[in-house]
């Protein structure tokens, strides 16, 4: 009984304390300036032509693809014609020399124009954050798939939230914030990896997280990794690729 009477009494000195406390910080503020903040400066920078950001890393706007490779570091052996690169299917997926954490990127594609082809094999590619995490390419114009396996999607996790395809032949572009996991010490996950995706321009993926690396079969899990690079998807389609530019975050 004695012992209930002062724990009451120590909640509510915590009470008083918590609730003075509070007053006071509320007090505290009286002036606009009190809450405005003045650093670390937001780096100014350039968005010239093309919108390309001053501080983007580009990763292709010209004749060479010198900033990608093969899987095992050979040469990508995609086809390059002046602005554009178009995959050659069965020479595999490529990848970027540089390896990156969090990310924008901006990218252009543009799947063929083919007959006769439906389903996952009409324009398929992928970009692969990290090697793991694929936001899907797909020709879904008009082209029945599973959801969670159209443009758009993060795949076989998510759908896009609207179908915002271009027919084939036509340009298109996505522009990515990719957020990468963290791992604790042991090596589990501490935070999971999130994408938000504007896929010409309107939003089709917003914070969306992610369960772990891309699987086709099976349920997606999280390994344990480092920066790496982005990956492009050798599907078997002849995808075309332009103006491609990342920024660290
Ligand atoms: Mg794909």
């Amino acid at each position: 009984m004695k012992n209930n009477i002062i724990i009451k009494v120590k909640l509510i000195i915590l009470i008083l304390v918590l609730n003075t406390n509070l007053i006071i910080s509320a007090q505290e503020i009286t002036n606009p300036e009190d809450t405005e903040v003045w650093g670390p400066t937001p780096l100014l920078i350039n968005t010239p032509s093309q919108s390309l950001p001053s501080d983007a890393i580009i990763l292709f706007n010209e004749k060479s693809l010198d900033n990608w490779k093969k899987l095992d570091g050979s040469k990508a052996l995609w086809s390059v014609t002046k602005d554009t690169f178009t995959i050659k299917p069965g020479t595999g997926d490529i990848i970027t020399n540089q390896e990156f954490a969090d990310v924008q990127l901006h990218i252009e594609w543009r799947t063929p124009i083919v007959e006769n082809v439906m389903g996952q094999n009409r324009g398929n590619s992928g970009i692969f954050f990290q090697q793991r995490y694929e936001l899907q390419i797909l020709d879904s114009f008009r082209n029945k798939t599973y959801v969670n396996g159209q443009a758009g999607s993060i795949y076989k996790q998510f759908s896009p939230l609207v179908n915002a395809s271009k027919e084939p032949g036509i340009w298109q572009t996505y522009d990515i914030i990719f957020i990468a996991p963290t791992f604790n010490i042991d090596k589990s996950v501490k935070t999971n990896a999130s994408m938000t995706v504007f896929h010409n321009g309107v939003l089709i993926q917003y914070n969306s997280t992610l369960k772990g690396s891309t699987t086709y079969i099976g349920l997606p899990e999280y390994e344990f990794h480092g920066k790496d690079s982005i990956l492009l998807q050798d599907h078997g389609s002849k995808v075309s690729f332009r103006n491609i530019w990342a920024r660290e975050l």
